[in-house]
């Protein structure tokens, strides 16, 4: 399998890390907990979890990890950002405005379908990646996504809405992939 030898770190300051973990190894991959700057040196991918952006942006502040994940990412590294991890991830952020990493070109809107009682699983159209077809999404206080640039490839939408975009070697899903145990979006982290 093309994800073995690899090793991918989960940014472990909140969020379903085990899941995540749990994922990465069911895929044959080495995986880890990322707490600091040296958890990123060799990583093939990092995962951003879902949680609460204010308190996962106040992690990488008290890590000192904000440059190296963007200097990782400038470097080529893949990143997949689920939730919370994908407004991390934003060029902006609207809705109670959080800091990000500026490395996707998309504005997040927080908390856009509604509050905690607003979270849902919905099937997908994925007319943009056919290899997930048949994925189901689950959604927990979802941010959405929107303002999307020329580079930004939208792979999976739910209600004509994107929830798992591209750009280059980054990944941001607005639902949990992990929650589903559905390996699939992890996989495409991993693709060459
Ligand atoms: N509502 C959270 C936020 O705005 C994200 C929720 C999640 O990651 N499941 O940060």
């Amino acid at each position: 399998m093309a994800a073995r030898n690899k090793r991918v770190g989960v940014l472990a300051i909140q969020g379903a890390v085990d899941k995540h973990l749990a994922i990465l190894e069911g895929l044959g991959v080495e995986a880890t907990r990322v707490l600091g700057e040296e958890g990123l040196v060799g990583l093939d991918g990092l995962i951003i979890p879902g949680g609460e952006s204010t308190t996962i942006s106040k992690g990488l502040s008290r890590l000192g990890l904000w440059e190296p994940i963007r200097a990782y990412a400038r470097s080529g590294g893949a990143i997949l950002g689920t939730c919370a991890g994908a407004i991390l991830l934003a060029r902006a952020c609207e809705n109670h405005p959080v800091a990000t990493l500026e490395l996707l070109d998309l504005k997040a809107i927080r908390n856009a379908y509604g509050t905690q009682v607003d979270s849902f699983v919905a099937p997908c159209d994925a007319g943009g990646e056919p290899k997930l077809a048949g994925m189901q999404c689950v959604f927990i206080r979802a941010p959405q996504v929107g303002e999307l640039g020329p580079d930004v490839e939208v792979l999976l939408r739910v209600d004509g809405l994107p929830v798992l975009v591209r750009q280059g070697r980054l990944l941001a899903a607005t639902f949990h992939p992990e929650l589903a145990g559905d390996p699939r979006v992890h996989a495409l982290l991993l693709a060459d």
